[in-house]
């Protein structure tokens, strides 16, 4: 009898669960479609969720990193579920202030989003909080990549102070190791179930 694969279940799970929350819901891959392969490597490599379609970036990695693609997934899935029940507040949030560079040029420069760092910190916080439910830890290396996520040229440097990513990834931790974060997002407790964290 072969050995199940980790992870697989898991993301067979999730993407049905997002598929009844979401039944527009498409995954496709960076790596084949034109437009993405034009695109500079760090866009290529990270997940993109554009309204109801989740782009990962390649099939062979989704399918070799069973329990990378349950992270990923989780994360978008956050997305998702904010695109679906609030469309509006999302594109709004997540392209201000810059969208206002429609009326002021200035506007379209990096200045910092609290709006969308909010959304991100969503996503990012279904990511440490998954570490946790399976390890019982939050890794300083997961800390670290979200401090540099959220600072860095991904959301358009979204967050220019250190000190303010340290506070929010702090604060995220510490919603988890409390045990209250499943109840900050609808998202968080149905990936916390089917972990088997909560009942
Ligand atoms: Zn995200």
């Amino acid at each position: 009898m072969t050995e199940p694969t980790p992870g697989k279940a898991e993301v067979a799970q999730l993407i049905q669960i997002m598929r009844q929350v979401c039944p527009e819901l498409q995954i496709r891959f960076k790596d084949e479609h034109w437009f993405w392969r034009r695109c500079p490597k760090r866009l290529r490599r990270a997940a993109t969720t554009m309204f109801t379609t989740v782009w990962l970036s390649s099939r062979k990695r989704a399918e070799s990193d069973h329990w990378g693609t349950f992270y990923t997934l989780a994360h978008e899935f956050v997305h998702v579920w904010d695109w679906v029940t609030k469309p509006f507040t999302f594109v709004l949030g997540y392209l201000m202030p810059q969208i206002l560079g429609l009326l002021i040029p200035l506007a379209l420069l990096p200045w910092p989003s609290p709006w969308r760092r909010r959304l991100e910190m969503r996503g990012y916080r279904m990511n440490m909080a998954i570490q946790y439910w399976r390890r019982g830890t939050i890794t300083s290396g997961m800390k670290r990549w979200v401090r540099q996520a959220i600072r860095g040229p991904l959301y358009y440097w979204m967050v220019w102070r250190k000190e303010i990513a340290v506070e929010v990834v702090d604060r995220a931790e510490w919603e988890i190791k409390i045990g209250v974060v499943h109840r900050l997002h609808p998202v968080y407790k149905i990936v916390a179930r089917l972990l088997g964290y909560i009942k």
